[in-house]
């Protein structure tokens, strides 16, 4: 089985995703990575999805990545008694530290550092700022609001304060335990939201210890002061246009979305553009032009992948969503235009013996129209670095480490692989690499490929060989 784009798709699983039958659909319609949303559902909900997307892996014989995406210091409403409520401009409405069910005229707001630091005349804003809030005043237990924007709100809601600075960590003590709890379930990356500074890594990075990729969402404009050291320090990034798009003026989204991009390319590191892509088919079956336009548009400029949130995980047409996804990928990726930016877009290489192989590697499996280009790796740099040469083959990364495997799911072209057992010699590594072709549907008898490994093999960073094949 393998898919005919090289950009990928990342689908969040929620209540209207989490029987095995849709989720399997939606594999099949195209998810490359699975995204758990630690903002909603138990750990019970998020072990049983864990267990049926790794039954489904079994199944279809390919590498599945699964993300689990840290709530961070979101702030968020409570529950309503009815599940939500209308909102009317002009309303006084107020969030207060009453854990109790809320109402047209009071909420929850289970946030006790927040009281000390809002004041009167800023504004709150809600559910992603489709509702808008002036604070009136406040005090240790309350904040009483006049509505500005009205609306529906509903239980759970983000509340962002763009005026205040919070004095909170970037893990909260619920991210400790869902994050020991997703690695204790074995996923294969790590989302951090709402990172401001490049320390703010640390912590996460010596808790995963390895044992998953460390992604940054990009939705704090302190954040973008510092954007170099920040892609640097992530295995990848999320550009989190949802809360991006409420601390910061919308039209200003798109411009920093750019230049995002162009930094992961520029570092190597996996990319993904997030939040509202096809909002409209939570109730629809088909996006609108814009939303189309839209997807269509991060992949021109060069994103790993495209993201879906409540679209796959609480909307009325997940399956049909992917579907669409992956038809405005395929469409963009048949573009002649397309090619030519993602060239325009090429970042020098660095000069180390990786990244000269790796050029080597595009130059040479174009020159010789390889039926693929594929990469020997066991850390999954040489593919990553393969990956951010953009080539116009696809990138068979081929590897005996299950975790590399299945991480690769996120990156921009790779098609993971994994074998049984580490080759011996470069003859066992070039068998394996025609073999792998061939079963994987990438080449034929005839074909020529070309390869990219590291010798000794199995050690990181050390990339040095480039090897033309004919399957036999
Ligand atoms: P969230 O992150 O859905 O967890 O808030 C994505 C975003 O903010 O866009
Ligand atoms: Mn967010």
């Amino acid at each position: 089985m393998r898919r005919l784009r090289k950009a990928k798709i990342v689908a969040t699983l929620g209540p209207a995703s989490s029987d095995k039958e849709t989720i399997r659909a939606l594999f099949d319609a195209g998810v490359d990575v699975f995204r758990f949303n630690f903002s909603h559902g138990s750990h019970e909900d998020h072990r049983t999805r864990y267990d049926v997307v790794r039954e489904i892996e079994k199944e279809v014989g390919r590498p599945i990545a699964i993300l689990a995406d840290m709530q961070g210091p979101k702030l968020r409403i409570g529950k309503f008694a009815n599940g939500k409520v209308a909102l009317e401009a002009g309303a006084k409405f107020t969030l207060d530290r009453d854990p109790s069910d809320g109402n047209d005229k009071r909420v929850c707001l289970p946030h006790p550092e927040l009281f000390a630091v809002v004041t009167a005349g800023q504004n709150l804003s809600l559910d992603d700022g489709k509702l808008r809030l002036r604070v009136i005043e406040s005090d240790d237990f309350s904040i009483k609001a006049e509505v500005v924007t009205g609306g529906f709100l509903s239980d759970r809601k983000g509340v962002n304060v763009p005026e205040a600075i919070l004095p909170i960590p970037v893990l909260t003590e619920k991210d400790h335990r869902d994050l020991r709890f997703a690695l204790s379930l074995g996923v294969d990356w790590i989302a951090l939201s709402f990172v401001q500074q490049p320390e703010d890594l640390h912590e996460a990075r010596e808790i995963i210890a390895g044992r998953a990729g460390l992604m940054t969402k990009l939705e704090k404009p302190a954040a973008l002061d510092r954007l170099d050291e920040i892609v640097q320090l992530s295995d990848a990034v999320m550009v989190a246009r949802g809360d991006l798009g409420v601390e910061l003026p919308p039209e200003r989204v798109p411009g920093i979305q750019k230049r995002i991009l162009r930094a992961c390319r520029y570092h190597g590191k996996p990319s993904i553009i997030a939040t509202q892509m096809l909002e409209s088919m939570i109730h629809s079956p088909t996006p609108t032009r814009a939303e189309a336009s839209d997807v269509a548009s991060a992949i021109y400029d060069g994103a790993d992948a495209v993201m879906l949130s409540a679209e796959s995980a609480s909307g009325s047409y997940p399956v049909q969503a992917v579907s669409i996804m992956e038809r405005i990928i395929i469409e963009v990726e048949r573009d002649p235009i397309y090619h030519k930016m993602l060239t325009a877009q090429h970042g020098i290489a660095q000069m180390t013996q990786g990244d000269a192989i790796c050029a080597a590697l595009r130059h040479v499996s174009q020159n010789i129209n390889a039926a693929t280009s594929v990469t020997y790796t066991a850390s999954g740099t040489t593919s990553l670095r393969a990956a951010r040469e953009r080539p116009a083959s696809h990138i068979l990364s081929i590897t005996p480490n299950l975790t590399t495997a299945r991480r690769m799911a996120l990156t921009w072209g790779v098609h993971s692989a994994l074998i049984e057992h580490d080759v011996a010699d470069v003859d066992e590594m070039v068998e394996a690499a025609c073999r792998v072709s061939v079963a994987e549907g990438f080449a034929k008898q005839g074909d020529l490929i070309v390869i990219a490994a590291g010798m000794p093999f199995g050690e990181s960073g050390s990339t040095n060989l480039l090897r033309i094949a004919e399957i036999k």
